[in-house]
Order: structure tokens, then sequence, then C-alpha cells
């Protein structure tokens, strides 16, 4: 999950990295509130997940409530690289001497974390990479022994860094990693880390990117999503705590596992027909999750048809059968549904199944079986 600046600050803050005082803004008037709070001068900056905001007239000085409502009216609405600008933040304006770069990020063939700092800051770090590849320092942190001040020191020594920020930078490369190894980042960058005109390092931007396969340790990362990215179906999915992948075709699935899920999608397309989404309900299929499942389904004018691919392990075929039964019983379906029962007690779940099968709920014994039968109902194969 990609954090938008503001965000990526807040982040930071936990970790005690030091950046500017500011507030988010929606509106030109929440923009000069903002302002208010932060003190002049501020800088107005266009929250995108897209770099080069201030070459694109998305970061703006401002120094009184009128050159602010003249700035958020501009940046506001403005398309950055095809992100319009629906929010922004309003910072104190730092007096810049110099700008620097400072990141960790992982470096998968390596098998290690990558640390990179470099005294050339403020410009894209892939176009330092190719115009001056020796202005970036670098340095694998291996991860069973973590980031110390030595290695902090080494870099900054041979990023070049002057004397006067070392000690500033060396103490937010070694906040910089607990922020990326005990946030559960995946990426960590300042750009532009910078030395203030009275001698303290700072950072200026925030680009943090967070591991999702961590995101069951941090209920707080929630609020950092952006519930307004995601269309209808994802909005109600979420809400209900599923997994949910939309797509375009005419089949609904429900599954239990991702791999599953993606499974029963192949077996669709196999078929000739195409997947409307596809939506994970985890290990325990339950009769809440179930009518969850059929609600966000049903709500998904493209599906024409629902094919529901339970394997029972921990869940039992007859917990399993019991919650589709129940399910039905609680939300009003409109497409047919075809369900694969199988795995622990499938015979028991198929038995009770079949006290309530008709021409709008059908059960196939097998995945290709019921793939073909869902794709007959939502209106034969599309190729
Ligand atoms: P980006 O262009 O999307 O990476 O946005 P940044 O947050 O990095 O801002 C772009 C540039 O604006 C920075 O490299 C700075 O040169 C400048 N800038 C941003 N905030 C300030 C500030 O508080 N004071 C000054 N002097 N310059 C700033
Ligand atoms: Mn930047």
């Amino acid at each position: 999950m990609d954090l938008f600046e503001y965000q990526g600050k807040q982040y930071f803050a936990r970790y005690d990295i030091p950046v500017s005082a500011g507030g988010v803004a929606d509106t030109v008037e929440e923009a000069v509130t903002a302002a208010e709070a932060a003190g002049y001068p501020v800088v107005v900056k266009a929250q995108v997940q897209v770099g080069g905001r201030g070459k694109a007239g998305g970061v703006k000085l401002a120094n009184d409530p009128d050159e602010v409502r003249f700035h958020a009216g501009n940046i506001l609405g403005l398309d950055i690289k095809g992100h319009v600008v629906r929010r922004l933040w309003v910072e104190h304006a730092t007096d810049v001497a110099e700008e620097y770069y400072a990141s960790f990020t992982l470096d998968r063939g390596a098998k290690a974390h990558l640390a990179m700092v470099s005294a050339r800051g403020g410009v894209e770090i892939e176009t330092v990479a190719d115009e001056d590849p020796g202005a970036i320092a670098r340095l694998h942190v291996d991860p069973a022994t973590g980031f110390d001040e030595q290695q902090a020191r080494s870099l900054v020594e041979r990023a070049g860094l002057p004397d006067k920020a070392r000690q500033g930078a060396i103490d937010i490369l070694q906040k910089l990693f607990r922020c990326y190894d005990e946030g559960d980042a995946d990426l960590v960058e300042i750009n532009p880390l910078v030395l203030t005109s009275d001698g303290r390092v700072h950072a200026l931007d925030a680009k943090v990117t967070l591991d999702d396969n961590a995101a069951f340790r941090h209920p707080e990362w929630d609020r950092f999503r952006d519930i307004d990215e995601l269309d209808e179906r994802e909005r109600l999915a979420r809400s209900k705590g599923l997994q949910y992948v939309g797509l375009d075709g005419t089949v609904g699935i429900i599954a239990n596992g991702a791999g599953l899920a993606m499974s029963t999608c192949d077996v669709v397309n196999q078929v000739g027909g195409s997947p409307a989404n596809f939506l994970d309900i985890g290990g325990g299929a339950n009769a809440e999750v179930m009518a969850n499942a059929l609600e966000v389904i049903n709500s998904d004018p493209l599906v024409k048809a629902i094919f529901v691919n339970i394997f029972g392990g921990i869940t039992r075929g007859e917990e399993v059968a019991k919650g589709i039964v129940a399910a039905l019983e609680a939300v009003d379906i409109g497409p047919p549904i075809v369900i694969r029962l199988d795995g622990t007690n499938a015979e028991e779940g198929r038995e009770i199944l079949r006290g309530v099968e008709s021409d709008r709920l059908i059960s196939q014994p097998t995945m290709l079986d019921a793939a073909r039968k869902a794709v007959e109902l939502a209106g034969g194969a599309v190729r």
C-alpha cells in the first residue's frame, strides 16, 4: 500500500523523524485554516501518489492567506501525470540550505535491504543514477543483523554529506531504518532530506510503501486506506472485511482461499467464460461470511451467474452448506448460483444443499462441471 506524503510524514513522526508541522485540506478555506495553524510562510503541496509534483506546479510557497487561497485554488483539481489533486498538505515552510537523498528498500535479488544516500537530493534518484551513479552511496543491510550507527556513518561519509549535516543525517538514517523495519515498509524514501539554514537535518518529503502482507498486525493502517480510490464493489467488500478483486466478465466467483479463487478464475476462462470478480472469503466460510460475500457479488450488475467454489478443510462441508442455506435466506440473490463443494465432509454438505436445490441453485460435483454450468447460466462462452 502506497501512502500519500502527509500519511508518510505521520508515519515518520511516529519514529521521531523530524518533519514540518502542517495539516491536510480538501478545500481552499481548509488550506487557509491549516496555514494559520502551521504558521507562515507555508508550502502548499498537492497530495497525489506520483513524483515530480514540484515541477508540475503542485508545490508552492505562500506568505499570507491570499497567497494560500491563490495556490490552493490552482492546485486543487490539477492533473499531475493523470492524478487529479483532491487533497492538499499545508506545512510550515523550511529555510533550505542543501538537499540530500536517503532511502531504504528491499533488494529481492540480494535477499537484503538496500540503503541509499546521496548528497544530490531534490532530483529523482533515477536521474541521479543515470547521470552520476557514483553520487549514490549504497549499502546492503542484512535483515538478520540490522542497521547500526557505524553503517549509517559510513554511508553518510561515502555519500559526501558535509560535516555539518553528518550527525543529523546519521540520526535520521537510524530512525528511518526502524520505521522501515519495525514499521513493516517495503520502501521509505526522503527526497529531499534537507539541511536547514540553521543547521538542522529534516525530512521535506516522504514516500512510504507499506508491506500489505504485514497488514494483519497493523490495524492502525486502516486509516491509511484511500477508500475514495476504490470502486463501489471494492468499498462494500472492504467494509465487510472481504478480499475482493473486480474484473469485467459475467461470472461472480466466491472461493475460500486466494489460491483457489485464482484457480477458479482460470477454470472459468478455460471453459470459455469470463470472471466478473473474485472474492476470497478465507478459511472460515461460515453463514455470516457467506451472506456478506453473496451480498457483495449480488450488488455487481455485471454478474449473470455466481460460482461458489469451496474446498472444506478446517471448515467442514456441512458447516459450509448450512452457511450457504442461511445466507440464501438472509440475502435476496438475483443471479443463479452454482456450487461446488468438496473436501472434509463434502457428502454431508451436499446432502444439505440437495434440500434447497432448484434451477437457481445448482450443486455440481467437480470444479470443471461447476465452471461449465456457471458459464452456461451466465449466457454461454464468450470466446
Ligand atoms: P516532489 O516534487 O513531488 O518530489 O515534491 P517535494 O515535496 O520533494 O517538493 C519539491 C521541491 O520543492 C523540493 O525538492 C524542494 O526544493 C521544494 N520545497 C518543498 N518544501 C519546501 C520548503 O518548505 N522550503 C523550501 N525552500 N523548498 C521546499
Ligand atoms: Mn520529493
